[in-house]
């Protein structure tokens, strides 16, 4: 397996620090709003990569956090007057939902920030005794970045180039550093936001620090790789690294992976021009698994362009493989018991070929784009060899094989591949889906008091109905 490492700017062997383990920490969103696309990209990347690596064989123990102290948290609550703690709590949830939907699986651990005050007071006291860190006289704890001769080595930049741009990291209030440079560990409570006691000052923490505090808990001192999205690589990388290795003397993570920019319509996406989604919007529209699919129609590391037509596109060609998927389904029910002949013998033979594939693509730095194609190579071979359309059905160990490496290889890209649902399963399946139609014909007759009855006599026995573009579903309360 090659990963491209940030930190060396190559794509590099992956070689874990303990054989068959990895040791990977994940940078999540801030729980202020409900997630947007460009959130859902390293959520859906790092678990495709997550759930490649367990295929591979490895153990992985993935930590993501959830930053729930920060300026737009507190922002929103006194927009709505409450608590901080009650929006983070709420999107929380609203991001655990939003995750299912996408089939991204839980972290092993996802630790939130205000949990974890305590390691961050201890990290702090300990860059400050090594002489890295300082307080001010209003109680803020800057760290002091040229104290650590390697600060610059993941983006890439010196000192002195960060000089001449240092305006930039002026920020208001934060007048008594040392150096513009030096960036936040603990700032001092303002009127109106949450805080806890510390040695310096009641006040909360910056933002980079939880991420240091948080991997080394849950992971090591140095653990395997660390990933996110490529906004995070300055500042906020740059000064997680600066924290740890300043704090144990030894390499944060061997591995650094960045994924490239989401942009809309080929522009950046912002409120402000308008082309903001939340994932939650997006999957009212389109089946979720529409948007996972086409987050992985790219390589992780190049910008991905999100476009009402694109999307159609990705929604295609997951249609293609599921139709395949469910053909598949449908002819194992069928499919005789009796032995292959020469052809047959060799099409089974050759799905090893589309495997190798596939795996050739992921082993390349998670090429996912080109894993597609070869899920797309197995099913053109599926649909010649399934689909038998002189009338002789395959036997049952051709269509299982198939079907098997079809669900094994979508399932590591989290797809599934037939669209079976629970309510097809449904005893009560025929009756209530000619009970939809009647009420279809009813509202075509204009006769709602009639579609109405059935809705509600429907109601009335559990069954809840959902109108969607693609029609009327239904599901048991
Ligand atoms: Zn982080």
């Amino acid at each position: 397996m090659k990963i491209f490492n940030t930190l060396t700017r190559k794509k590099e062997e992956f070689v874990p620090i303990t054989p068959g383990k990895i040791s990977m920490y994940v940078c999540g969103p801030t729980v202020y709003n409900y997630i947007h696309i460009g959130n859902a990209r390293p959520m859906i990347v790092f678990d495709t990569f997550r759930r490649y690596m367990e295929y591979r064989g490895y153990t992985v123990n993935y930590v993501s956090n959830f930053t729930d102290v920060d300026d737009k948290i507190i922002k929103k609550a006194n927009e709505e007057g409450v608590d901080s703690l009650e929006i983070s709590t709420r999107y929380i949830a609203e991001t655990r939902k939003d995750m299912e939907a996408l089939n991204v699986r839980p972290a092993t651990v996802h630790p939130q920030a205000t949990k974890e005050i305590g390691g961050m007071i201890d990290m702090i006291q300990t860059l400050i005794d090594k002489g890295h860190a300082y307080v001010a006289a209003d109680g803020t704890v800057y760290f002091r970045t040229r104290s650590f001769d390697q600060y610059g080595k993941l983006s890439h930049k010196n000192l002195d180039d960060l000089r001449t741009g240092e305006r930039e990291l002026k920020v208001s209030g934060e007048d008594q550093k040392e150096d513009p440079l030096d960036f936040v560990l603990w700032k001092p409570k303002k009127e109106g936001e949450p805080s806890w006691p510390s040695p310096w000052c009641e006040g909360r923490p910056g933002w980079h620090i939880e991420c240091s505090v948080m991997s080394k808990k849950y992971l090591a001192e140095t653990i395997d790789i660390h990933a996110g999205g490529e906004d995070l690589i300055f500042p906020h990388h740059e000064n997680e690294i600066a924290q740890s290795e300043c704090t144990s003397g030894k390499e944060f993570a061997h591995y650094w992976m960045h994924n490239g920019f989401l942009n809309i319509d080929n522009r950046k996406m912002s409120k402000s021009l308008g082309n903001f989604f939340t994932v939650r919007e997006i999957t009212e529209k389109y089946d979720p698994q529409v948007l996972r699919f086409f987050m992985q129609t790219a390589q992780y590391r190049g910008p991905l362009n999100f476009s009402a037509e694109l999307m159609e596109q990705a929604k295609q060609s997951l249609d293609r493989i599921r139709t395949c998927g469910n053909m598949l389904k449908e002819a194992l029910e069928t499919a005789p018991e009796r032995d292959l002949n020469a052809e047959e013998q060799s099409a089974v033979d050759g799905i090893s070929e589309f495997v190798k594939m596939f795996e050739d693509a992921m082993d390349d730095d998670l090429n996912t784009a080109d894993a597609i194609t070869a899920i797309f190579e197995l099913v053109r071979s599926a649909n010649v060899n399934v689909k038998t359309a002189s009338g002789e059905k395959a036997p049952r160990k051709v269509v299982e094989s198939f079907f098997n490496t079809l669900e094994m290889l979508a399932g590591i890209l989290g797809l599934f591949v037939t669209t079976e649902d629970d309510a097809a399963a449904d005893p009560e399946a025929e009756e209530i889906e000619g009970l939809i139609a009647q009420r279809k014909e009813a509202k075509k007759n204009k006769d709602f008091a009639l579609a109405d009855k059935i809705r509600d006599d429907l109601l009335a026995r559990g069954i809840v109905l959902e109108d969607t573009r693609e029609g009327t579903k239904w599901k048991r309360n």
